[in-house]
């Protein structure tokens, strides 16, 4: 057993779980170990929920739907595929799905 002696006073502190103390002059020193487990581990984010209900998220792009008249579309280019050609650009309905070409010179 290891007996500690106030810094202060010069008495014996008393060991505990988490701290010594001095009944003589009230000193408390605490132990290391409490230190350390107070420092807090840093909260788990949450990723990748909440963005897939309902709507496309994506669909940002002002454009009415020819088919059910929504007015928000996703932009969709293609254009790195066909690097010979025009720029190929879809506008994806963000509630039916439905797919329009439009040119880019329409964006
Ligand atoms: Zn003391
Ligand atoms: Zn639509």
């Amino acid at each position: 057993m290891v007996i500690r002696f106030c810094p202060t006073c010069k008495g014996i502190l008393i060991l505990g779980k988490e701290k010594a103390v001095c009944h003589s002059c009230g000193f408390v020193q605490y132990s290391k170990v409490v230190l350390s487990s107070n420092e807090k581990l840093p909260e788990k984010e949450e990723i990748g929920e909440g963005a897939v209900k309902g709507e496309n998220v994506f669909a940002t792009y002002e454009h009415k739907c020819k088919n059910c008249g929504y007015d928000k579309a996703q932009v969709i280019d293609c254009g790195i595929f066909y690097s010979d050609e025009d720029n190929l650009i879809f506008l994806k309905c963000g509630k039916c799905g439905t797919s329009e070409r439009v040119g880019d010179k329409a964006l």
